[in-house]
């Protein structure tokens, strides 16, 4: 009886859930025959029917984003220039005579973020050139869907230097420039001047730095963090998601950051920045030096492990060089040091095989596993793979999501997403709001703390690390308020927005979800 009931109750859900006009976009949307036709069909609704896409996007959000954002926007970056689109976002090329004179032409003049890339390092697909638009013009889209940020003061940019892609260069329809990458100081000189125009423009713009390549990306944000209000998303929003992934995986099993070992698959963005968090935190919360916390990280790279006596290692692995045996494969590494935790930041699938995930269960009763190279096809392992080498009692998360599997007593066990858009659309926010003059690693650290906590241990125990996802909105206000009342605190730059002055105890919650962006129901379109 209780199993009929719950069957009709979802039935009743979907029927009210799913628009009765078959001539809706939403039912347009579902009759089309590929993802890649719904991501231009919903390309296309954005440019001309903009209150019903984000009346789409906001109230359907679950449904529509893996069409327009990750995993379709993949395909669409790497065919972008094949594919019937015109660009919703701004195109800067180095050759502009200027880059203000573009920015004061653009039609909306209050914009308060801006995602920008130079499209050299596409999700795990590498230089896709001027392709790198649809990475901006997806990401921005999660600052509407997960945090309420009206669209036209969101602007996705692509920086377009040149490319070092053959096909691309080689290819009549490519429409970006059509040289090699500037280098060097030409480089440099064209990404100040995309800054210094953007400050000119707005002086409050939070600029996010999107799919930069590594040998740019990490002197790109400690050139800029200082004067100017921006952060990295592969750098340090993945840091910020996988923290709380970890931090709600030891919540699981009852043990404290400090007595983990991390071992990380791959020492680039993500894998760096995911271990200067984690020394961060255990700065912050155990009082460790930053030192002493980055030794609880174990990087290898594409030629072994990262340790002391290698002379070839980039500036950014240097600090986790640490004074170890050199280990050629992660097999080997995983026998000798003995982590609790595996993170997979290589893109190369397969890394985690099943003698590494069975090594790894051997060491720990619930062993965290988390391969988040992305699209899915990079993935170091899938969460059967894991499930099924760790006797499934991995605490998973990967970057690109994976189906649910029926555990040996048929309960359901989850594969967790470490998604970024649980927190850069937060971060970005909460500066809007606070207009602060900087975003602080600490801000990154209260956001992974908080949403940590949004979890509920009963269910993370079976795989859910983060919150669902079909909570976004109400998880980006959340976090939005813990994160602007933190910048107010830390002090940075950052205000009170005048709503909230002179009183004892601001709700900073209500005051978020107040500003939020409200789209039309989709019955009425
Ligand atoms: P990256 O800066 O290019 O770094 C890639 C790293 O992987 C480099 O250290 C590289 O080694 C290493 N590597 C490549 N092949 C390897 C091999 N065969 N064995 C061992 N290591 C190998 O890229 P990234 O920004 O860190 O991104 C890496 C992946 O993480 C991408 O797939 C990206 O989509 C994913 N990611 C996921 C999330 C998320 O889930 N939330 C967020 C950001 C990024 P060398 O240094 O020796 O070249
Ligand atoms: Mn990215």
């Amino acid at each position: 009886m209780q199993r009929t009931s719950g069957v009709l109750r979802r039935m009743l859900s979907s029927l009210q859930s799913r628009s009765m006009d078959p001539y809706s976009p939403l039912e347009e949307v579902r009759r089309k025959g590929s993802d890649i036709d719904r991501y231009l069909y919903l390309k296309h609704l954005q440019r001309e029917r903009e209150p019903a896409f984000y009346s789409l996007l906001l109230h359907h959000a679950e449904e529509i984003l893996p069409f327009v954002y990750t995993p379709t926007v993949g395909e669409a970056c790497q065919r972008y220039h094949r594919l019937p689109l015109t660009p919703v976002g701004l195109h800067l090329r180095a050759t502009d005579a200027s880059f203000l004179t573009t920015l004061r032409a653009w039609p909306h003049q209050d914009v308060r973020v801006v995602v920008v890339t130079d499209g050299e390092r596409v999700l795990g697909l590498g230089d896709l050139g001027a392709g790198g638009m649809g990475i901006v013009e997806g990401k921005i889209l999660l600052y509407t869907a997960a945090a309420g940020l009206d669209p036209r003061a969101c602007l996705p940019v692509m920086l377009d230097v040149g490319t070092n892609n053959e096909d691309l260069l080689a290819d009549p329809l490519y429409k970006g420039l059509r040289q090699r990458r500037l280098v060097g100081a030409a480089y440099w000189a064209v990404v100040e001047k995309c800054m210094t125009s953007l400050k000119q423009w707005q002086p409050h713009t939070v600029v996010q730095f999107e799919d930069f390549a590594n040998h740019h990306a990490f002197q790109l944000l400690e050139k800029y963090r200082g004067s100017h209000c921006c952060f990295n998303d592969d750098i340090q929003g993945t840091a910020c998601i996988t923290l709380a992934g970890l931090l709600s995986a030891l919540r699981v099993t009852h043990s404290s950051l400090s007595d983990q070992r991390i071992m990380f698959y791959g020492a680039g963005e993500a894998g760096t920045g995911i271990g200067e968090m984690i020394a961060i935190a255990l700065h912050s919360m155990h009082g460790l030096s930053i030192e002493e916390g980055r030794k609880h990280c174990i990087f290898l790279d594409s030629k072994g492990l990262v340790c002391a006596s290698r002379q070839d290692l980039q500036e950014h692995k240097q600090p986790f060089a640490h004074d170890i045996p050199y280990q050629k494969t992660l097999l080997e590494a995983v026998l000798e040091f003995r982590p609790t935790a595996l993170i997979g930041v290589s893109t190369r699938r397969g890394a985690f095989s099943a003698e590494v995930i069975e090594a790894l269960s051997a060491l720990n009763t619930r062993p965290i596993i988390f391969p988040l190279s992305n699209p899915t096809s990079k993935a170091e392992c899938t969460f059967e793979e894991a499930m099924k080498s760790s006797g499934n009692r991995a605490l998973f998360a990967s970057g690109s999501p994976f189906p649910s599997i029926r555990g040996t007593d048929n309960r359901e066990l989850y594969a967790a997403q470490a998604n970024n858009a649980y927190i850069f659309p937060a971060i970005g926010l909460a500066a809007v709001l606070t207009r602060t003059s900087h975003i602080s690693d600490d801000a990154f650290l209260t956001a992974a703390k908080h949403l940590s906590e949004m979890t509920q241990i009963p269910e993370a125990a079976r795989g859910l690390l983060f919150p669902r996802f079909s909570s976004i909105q109400q998880v980006s206000a959340k976090l939005t308020a813990k994160v602007a009342q933190f910048m107010v605190e830390a002090g940075g730059g950052a205000v009170v927005p005048s709503e909230l002055v002179g009183e004892k105890s601001p709700d900073w919650e209500a005051y978020v979800a107040s500003t939020m962006y409200k789209a039309p129901p989709t019955s009425k379109l």
